[in-house]
């Protein structure tokens, strides 16, 4: 089978057994009933469904939330505050220690440079991404946040943190994640998103990334940001070296939170990266991105929203439109991913009109406005 070929990429995958005594039209049936899939069954789908079963799940599980045809877009730019990081990941081809030459903080003009670039082009998202800086107070990230609020206004939003960043910043200015989440609140933060968290299992932070959090402490933090009243969505990274099982048990762990809090906006996932990274390694390909994506649609039955990466796939990505996805960015820039080889194009018109050209109708989504919007013909109001 091809999938069976295409799966070696990922050398655990090879190790997974095909669970006895399911079928297809079980987990259809399921499936068109409204009722969930367990993780015997997500095993099943990806060893055995094609990537038209798949497609069909998918497409059943969005169509609980969005008009078959509609999807959303917005564009946007990460903004790399800092490069300087003291977390060490070594599938990070981005960061300096603070020891080394390189390093570098943004100023508040930098940055205000940077957002003016992108309202320019039609954006109005800018997302905060840096490394975990030693030197770096709890006030530089209040000074800056409430200066953005100050001067945009409402007329652009900003993802503020990444729960990584958040939990090191906390932790590093002693303070509880519930009391850091309201000083950020004061400062006009209104969105603290999921980003950073690549595969949420204990296993796979001892392998890769033992200085950035643990899970539960991801988790921890992410319930007090919801609980603080500030809006998060949630994120994932495939293509180091994660088994199948570990990316289950990140789809599952998101689930049950979304369970928990109906506090998750958002699910994105994107493709690693390896180039220039101590790890290294070669990229997955686009079809297992895609069957992927498909899964993570049927899984996690209650996010509405489920974002395909133009970032790391390029005009490929539009193609997970067909594969569960209903939203995408145009980034302008993200440092992280650009130095591990991630290619951006400011063409967005003929972005959009791939899009087109698989059948939907893609519409701006103004973060700015509030959230939702949703597309037009959503049945979430
Ligand atoms: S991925 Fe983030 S936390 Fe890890 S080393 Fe790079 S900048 Fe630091």
């Amino acid at each position: 089978m091809v999938w069976q070929r295409l799966a070696l990429y990922t050398g655990s995958m090879s190790q997974l057994t095909v669970p006895l005594g399911i079928t297809f039209s079980d987990i259809a049936a399921k499936v068109t009933n409204g009722s969930r899939i367990g993780s015997a069954e997500a095993r099943w789908l990806w060893i055995n469904a094609s990537d038209s079963e798949l497609c069909s799940l998918a497409a059943e599980v969005r169509g609980r939330f969005h008009a078959s045809t509609a999807c959303t877009y917005m564009v946007m730019r990460i903004i790399n505050y800092t490069n300087v990081c003291v977390a060490q990941c070594d599938y990070c081809a981005f960061y300096k220690l603070p020891s080394q030459d390189g390093g570098y903080v943004l100023s508040h003009e930098e940055v205000f440079v940077k957002l003016d670039e992108l309202l320019a082009l039609g954006g109005d998202l800018a997302a905060f991404n840096g490394g975990f800086n030693p030197h770096l107070p709890l006030s530089y990230y209040c000074d800056l946040f409430a200066s953005i609020r100050a001067r945009y206004g409402d007329s652009l939003e900003f993802y503020a943190l990444t729960i990584a960043e958040f939990v090191y910043l906390a932790d590093h200015a002693k303070l509880s994640y519930t009391a850091a989440a309201a000083r950020l609140k004061d400062a006009g933060v209104r969105w603290i998103t999921g980003g950073g968290s690549e595969i949420l299992t204990e296993e796979f932070r001892a392998r890769h990334s033992k200085f950035k959090y643990t899970v539960a402490q991801y988790f921890e933090a992410q319930r007090a940001i919801v609980d603080a009243g500030l809006k998060t969505t949630a994120t994932m990274v495939i293509g180091f070296d994660e088994s199948f099982e570990e990316r289950l048990e990140h789809l599952e762990r998101t689930r049950q939170f979304q369970d928990e809090t109906n506090g998750l906006a958002s699910f994105l996932c994107w493709t690693f990266k390896p180039y220039f990274t101590q790890i290294g390694g070669i990229e997955i390909t686009a079809a297992e991105y895609l069957r992927h994506l498909a899964l993570c649609r049927i899984y996690l039955d209650n996010v509405p929203r489920i974002r395909t990466s133009v970032l790391t796939q390029n005009q490929q990505a539009l193609i997970g439109l067909n594969y569960g996805a209903d939203d995408f960015d145009l980034p302008i820039e993200d440092e992280v991913t650009q130095k591990a080889g991630a290619t951006i194009s400011l063409d967005f018109d003929r972005i959009l009109n791939y899009a087109r050209e698989l059948g939907y109708s893609p519409e701006y989504r103004h973060v700015s406005l509030g959230n939702p919007p949703w597309p037009t013909g959503s049945k979430l109001g």
